[in-house]
């Protein structure tokens, strides 16, 4: 049974979220703040938490931080917060998805389901996986080879870097920030331009249709995510 901590101050919402919870065979505990959040985090190791950003005695980012200290728990966002700041702040103190308020059931379990999957299959880490292989094309992470049917796809090393962690992350948003950082390094960590540029090439080079692409969407104002 998958044990999932939902840490939300709304009691209607965490009634609405419990029931449809524990209809799909999850255990669920709740915490009404961030320090009972932070105390059953440590003390139960749910397999997934569910975290609302604006709780009463602290902020949901400081609640991520706490956590990331000692786990690697998936943590998915709930978030009543339009701006893409507070989510882009929220996946980089560590969490792994969230969902804007007001959220439908299933988009949630949907989102649920993937986080807690990343976790439990291991064959899927980046570590392990050596050739990731769609419709469309096939990546060799080993070789550093990539091909489209039955010819090889030459990808500058900067290209090569971005798809390399787009790829080990996937379904995953990785942030703007994120990818600039680890391509470009601290200087450049600014320079969303550049993403915008090399994922026009990418997608000319992978895509079957650049303008519409299939696997390498773009979050607007977020970041990018790789969808096997
Ligand atoms: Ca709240």
């Amino acid at each position: 049974m998958t044990r999932v901590l939902v840490v939300e101050d709304d009691p209607q919402l965490v009634r609405a979220l419990k029931i449809n919870l524990q209809a799909r065979k999850f255990d669920v505990e709740e915490a009404s703040d961030g320090s009972t959040a932070l105390r059953l985090a440590a003390a139960r190791k749910p397999d997934v938490i569910v975290l609302d950003l604006g709780l009463p005695d602290m902020d949901g980012i400081e609640v991520i931080k706490g956590v990331r200290s000692s786990s690697k728990v998936p943590i998915l966002v709930l978030s009543a917060r339009h701006t893409s700041e507070d989510k882009i702040r929220a996946l980089d103190a560590g969490a792994d998805d969230y969902v804007t308020k007001p959220f439908s059931m299933d988009e949630l379990l949907a989102r649920l389901r993937a986080a807690t999957r990343r976790q439990a299959e291991p064959a899927q880490r980046a570590d392990d996986v050596t050739v990731i292989t769609t419709d469309e094309f096939s990546i060799d992470l080993l070789a550093k080879k990539v091909r489209r049917g039955d010819r090889a796809v030459r990808l500058t090393p900067t290209e090569w870097h971005l798809l390399e962690i787009l790829v080990t992350h996937p379904g995953h948003l990785v942030t703007q920030r994120q990818l600039l950082l680890e391509v470009w390094g601290p200087t450049y960590s600014e320079n969303t331009n550049y993403l915008r540029v090399y994922m026009a090439q990418l997608r000319r080079k992978l895509e079957a249709d650049p303008s519409h692409p299939r696997y390498l969407i773009t979050e607007p104002g977020m970041g990018y995510r790789f969808e096997p």
